[in-house]
């Protein structure tokens, strides 16, 4: 990832992509104690645009709030640089990484001096679970870690620290021949991905986990709108992952993995075993939407030109 041409903006500038380091005493670096986002920009005919980018931006203060940490740029300014560096990249599709990190100022966990580093980041990134699998589904194990309990970590922050858990769990899957893990809360209840919120859908019905342990997923909320906006209900609810086995449908969605149906969990076949009909009228309304081939939310797209 880092040897390779390319812009990336530090700190208020662009740095040449390979010269764009820290120093191993970098305090988020030993404790994960840092924010970030994950946010896709897609051709359209209008030009390459950043999809829902005031919501990350969003999402990246209110995880920097609950960390109690003093972002030193403002909302607009985020913005505008990661139109910027998608511009700067030349690129016509990417994945963008902003993230705030602490400096090495100090080392103890009670450093109180320490400055606040801010790092976007973009580059060319496919379909993050396969782009087969899109189509085919995914297989998926529920996981032997439990998702944070919400007085461990802080769940609606997009905590660096807390994809450790999300990385224990996803390499446990993975080992197991699995493309993904799903995490139960601490009380047994289905949470979401190691990076994306789960639906299942039964009997025309589409159910989602409440928040609670959950990542305040983007993508979820647009889904939530897609599926109001061609009538399927959509209720929040605790669910259970036997409840996931006998649904007819189940899927992930996230930014990265952006709408991606789930075919096994734990073994057992969901629905007929593929993509079910729910999921791909979702699926299929999401790229139209991502891609600005729809009318509705234009304000979702924002244009990296000026
Ligand atoms: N849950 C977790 C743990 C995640 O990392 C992500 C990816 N940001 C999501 C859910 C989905 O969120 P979004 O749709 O905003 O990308």
């Amino acid at each position: 990832m880092d040897d390779r041409d390319g812009v990336i903006w530090l700190d208020g500038e662009l740095v040449p992509w390979r010269e764009a380091r820290v120093h191993v005493l970098t305090h988020t670096l030993h404790y994960g104690m840092g924010v970030f986002e994950g946010v896709r920009a897609y051709k359209t005919a209008q030009g390459t645009a950043i999809f829902r980018l005031q919501e990350h931006t969003d999402r990246l203060f209110r995880s920097a709030h609950i960390l109690n940490m003093l972002i030193p740029y403002d909302r607009e300014t985020l913005n505008q640089v990661q139109r910027l560096v998608v511009r700067e990249n030349g690129l016509d599709t990417a994945y963008l990484r902003p993230m705030c990190f602490y400096g090495s100022e100090g080392m103890g966990l009670r450093a109180d001096n320490l400055r606040v580093h801010v790092v976007v980041a973009a580059w060319l990134w496919g379909a993050y679970l396969g782009a087969e699998n899109m189509e085919r589904g995914i297989r998926v194990k529920t996981s032997s870690y439990t998702r944070h309990h919400v007085n461990i970590t802080m769940c609606k922050a997009k905590a660096n620290g807390n994809y450790m858990n999300s990385m224990l769990a996803l390499q446990e899957a993975l080992a197991a021949g699995c493309d993904e893990a799903l995490l139960l809360d601490s009380e047994g209840y289905v949470t979401e991905g190691s990076g994306e919120n789960i639906f299942i859908a039964r009997n025309g019905v589409l159910y989602t986990p409440d928040l609670t342990s959950a990542l305040e997923g983007i993508t979820r909320d647009t889904i939530y709108q897609l599926a109001r906006e061609i009538g399927v209900p959509l209720r929040e609810k605790r669910i259970t992952r036997d409840e996931v086995y006998v649904a007819d449908e189940a899927f992930f969605t996230g930014t990265a993995a952006e709408v991606t149906p789930i075919r096994e969990l734990d073994g057992r076949r969901i629905g007929n075993g593929a993509r079910g009909p729910i999921t791909e009228r979702l699926q299929t309304l999401y790229f139209d939407q991502v891609h600005g081939r729809r009318e509705t939310h234009p304000e979702w797209l924002t244009l990296i030109s000026d």
